[in-house]
C-alpha cells in the first residue's frame, strides 16, 4: 500500500461500510497531528492493489483508495481503520533509499505502525482470511495485487472480527501467509 503519483483506474463506489470513514478518517489524521496537510477523500473501487494514498508535497489534501474487497457490511471497522492510519503514516515517513534500492517502508515505517496500529496483527489475519483466494503479495515492490477475479468473494462470509481476536490457534496454517502480507503491504 503505498504513495501513488496517479489515481487508479475505476469508478468510485457508494460505500456499503456499516459506519462512516470520513468522521473516522479526520479523527485519525487529527490524531496524527496531519490536519495542516488538508482534507481527504476516500474511495472505494475495483484496481489492481489492496489500498493506496494519492498525495503531492505543497498540495492540500488528498485522496485514499480502497479496493472493493472493502466494500461490504461485515468489514470490521478496526481493519479499515489500521489501513487508514497506515497510508496516513506515509505521509509522516517517507520512502527512502536503503542499499540503493527506495523503500517505501524503511524499518521505521513499520516501528511508527505497531505503535500506531497496535492491533495490526489480527488486522491482518482477519484480511488473510478474508481475501486469500484473491490477494497476491508482493514483496519485492512492497505491494499487494488484488486478482481480477475477485469479485468471487461474494460466494464466502467474511470472518467475525471478535472471532479473529478470540481464537489466534485457529489461524496457525495461515501463519506464513500472514507474515508475507503484512511485508509487502
Ligand atoms: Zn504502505
Amino acid at each position: 500500500m503505498a504513495l501513488s503519483r496517479r489515481k487508479p483506474i475505476g469508478y468510485p463506489e457508494i460505500s456499503f461500510l456499516s459506519f462512516d470513514v470520513l468522521p473516522l478518517l479526520a479523527g485519525i489524521q487529527h490524531e496524527m497531528g496531519l490536519d495542516a496537510v488538508g482534507p481527504f477523500t476516500f474511495s472505494l473501487q475495483s484496481m489492481a492493489t489492496l489500498a493506496c494514498i494519492r498525495w503531492e508535497q505543497g498540495k492540500p489534501g488528498g485522496d485514499i483508495y480502497f479496493h472493493s474487497v472493502f466494500n461490504h457490511p461485515d468489514v470490521p471497522q478496526p481493519v479499515i481503520e489500521h489501513i487508514l492510519r497506515h497510508e496516513l503514516l506515509h505521509l509522516k515517513i517517507p520512502a527512502r533509499v536503503i542499499d540503493g534500492k527506495l523503500i517505501h517502508h524503511p524499518p521505521e515505517f513499520w516501528e511508527a505502525e505497531q505503535a500506531l496500529v497496535p492491533w495490526k496483527s489480527a488486522s491482518w489475519r482477519w484480511m488473510v482470511i478474508a481475501f486469500w483466494a484473491v490477494i497476491k503479495t508482493d514483496i519485492p515492490n512492497e505491494c499487494t495485487w488484488v486478482k481480477k477475479s475477485w469479485q468471487k468473494l461474494q460466494k464466502y462470509l467474511y470472518p467475525i472480527w471478535q472471532m479473529i481476536l478470540d481464537d489466534h490457534n485457529r489461524y496457525s496454517d495461515k501463519q506464513d501467509q500472514i507474515k508475507g502480507l503484512m511485508e509487502s503491504l
